[in-house]
């Protein structure tokens, strides 16, 4: 039993555990979350009680979600202090407890040396002394410059997979004539590739002694006033990632799997990954899939009853696909940077990111969380559309097996948006609707149900 420093897990809750390769869950599971910065306080304090009140409902009450408080961005900083935004207490909670809830933090962009945590500015030193104040807000919430905690979290536990369902609900405002036709799960590698983080500073002696040695041992060309960035792609990576697209593919009886890379260009990276994933599909699942190869030389273009097709597409043919056929696409599993951006434009086919779900998971662990960030400038105004994390809630119910609720929770969400009771971004979209707070608006998904 792990032991923390200031939490305290609360009683009347069991563990989930992972028993024989999989997470068993108890009917009353200690589920660990983070209110997050800025919205992240209304939009948790609006989501809590709309999975509450879906458990109830779907289990009759024999069920139900023991929350467990733990800390991150602000909220770590004023209980633990020392600049500590992300303590061991944290992580440890989440390892232990397997599934975790979490909304947005703050994340430092500029150059700068400091972060309020209130209102996410940042700022340099006063003076060469650090400021005790935050120059934008006054608040006394300033710390060092941090690398992103969202980042933080998923190297420390290993959350390879980035997971983004992408579907429309009926009513909310989108750019596209079919919205319903795409209905995609994105599984976006999170731990290599561009973002592994090898860059090197032009003009550094760093990024000169990479330029050397490329140009001199490697026979290569690059200009003397380049900066350099190292895209890694590991068969491990791209396995273990492919793997779980797959395994998400049977268990939810999809029809394909369709790896997106970007190959034609980058042969040995993102090439390989769709080789890899080919291969750990033969591998591991051959009396489960057909490769669209094998559908059209053997099976004529039918697919065998059961079999789910693999099948691949260069990122930028995909960037088309979902637009003119997305109803042929159900999982897609990419390395990293195009799953970054497949996502957002799939999410904004679909309304955009307030309505989208997300997840980073480990073999076992999930944490599940908003897509979007903490919009300080709405921070404890009630105002925002909390469906992201609600969705996100959705999400870790299912991956829970706990579904009743989950269904319980989108028939909830579209009837609100039908009946027109919006927060404020759908509402300016939409003719004739109601603008809600962000806790009315739970409260009227809740009564939807
Ligand atoms: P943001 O927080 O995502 O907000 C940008 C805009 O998106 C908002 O001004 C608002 O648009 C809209 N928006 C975001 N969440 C919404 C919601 N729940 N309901 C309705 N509208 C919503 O992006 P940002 O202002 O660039 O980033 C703020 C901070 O969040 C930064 O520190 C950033 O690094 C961090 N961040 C964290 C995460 C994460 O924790 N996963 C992700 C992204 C960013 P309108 O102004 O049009 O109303």
């Amino acid at each position: 039993m792990t032991k923390f420093e200031k939490i305290i897990p609360p009683e009347g809750g069991e563990k989930i555990i992972v028993e024989n390769g999989e997470i068993k869950i108890p009917d009353n599971p200690i589920i660990p979350f983070i209110r997050g910065d800025g919205i992240g306080v209304d939009i948790m304090a609006a989501t809590r009680p709309v999975l509450d009140a879906a458990v109830k409902k779907a289990y009759s009450g024999k069920r139900r979600i023991v929350w467990f408080e733990i800390h991150a961005g602000l909220s770590a900083l004023k209980l633990y202090g020392n600049d500590r935004v992300l303590p061991e207490d944290t992580v440890n909670a989440i390892r232990e407890y397997i599934v975790a809830l979490k909304g947005p933090l703050t994340t430092p962009v500029g150059g700068f040396k400091y972060v309020c945590l209130v209102c996410a500015a940042e700022q340099d030193d006063v003076d060469g002394k650090r400021p005790d104040k935050c120059i934008k807000c006054g608040s006394e919430f300033v710390t060092p410059r941090f690398r992103s905690l969202n980042v933080g979290l998923r190297q420390k536990l290993d959350l390879y997979a980035c997971v983004r369902p992408v579907r429309w609900f009926r009513g909310v405002p989108c750019p596209v004539k079919n919205p319903e036709k795409l209905n995609v799960i994105i599984f976006r590698e999170n731990t290599e590739d561009v973002y592994a983080g090898i860059e090197f500073e032009q003009g550094t002696p760093d990024a000169e002694k990479v330029i050397k040695f490329l140009n001199k041992e490697m026979e290569k060309n690059i200009r003397s006033d380049s900066g350099i960035g190292i895209k890694p792609i590991s068969v491990t990576g791209t396995k273990r990632l492919v793997r779980k697209a797959i395994q998400y593919a049977i268990s939810h009886k999809k029809r394909s799997v369709t790896l997106v890379h970007k190959g034609n260009i980058m042969k040995f990276t993102e090439g390989a990954f769709r080789d890899w994933g080919y291969e750990l599909a033969k591998e591991e699942f051959r009396d489960k899939i057909v490769t669209e190869k094998e559908l059209w030389d053997d099976f004529d273009g039918r697919v065998p009853d059961g079999k789910i097709v693999i099948k691949d597409r260069i990122a930028d043919q995909m960037f088309q696909q979902v637009l003119l056929r997305p109803d042929e696409y159900d999982v897609i599993a990419t390395p990293n940077l195009n799953g970054d951006y497949l996502s957002d434009a799939c999410a904004a086919q679909v309304g955009g990111l307030g309505m989208a779900p997300g997840a980073n998971m480990g073999d076992y662990i999930g944490l599940f969380e908003a897509t979007h960030g903490t919009a300080p400038k709405y921070t404890g105004m009630d105002k925002v559309n909390p469906s992201s994390v609600i969705l996100s809630g959705t999400l870790m119910l299912e991956h829970m097996g706990w579904n009743e609720a989950a269904e319980l929770i989108v028939h909830g969400i579209e009837k609100t948006i039908q009946q027109k009771r919006v927060t404020y971004d759908l509402e300016r979209q939409m003719e004739g609707a109601t603008k809600l707070k962000c806790s009315e608006y739970g409260a009227a998904i809740i009564e939807n149900m």
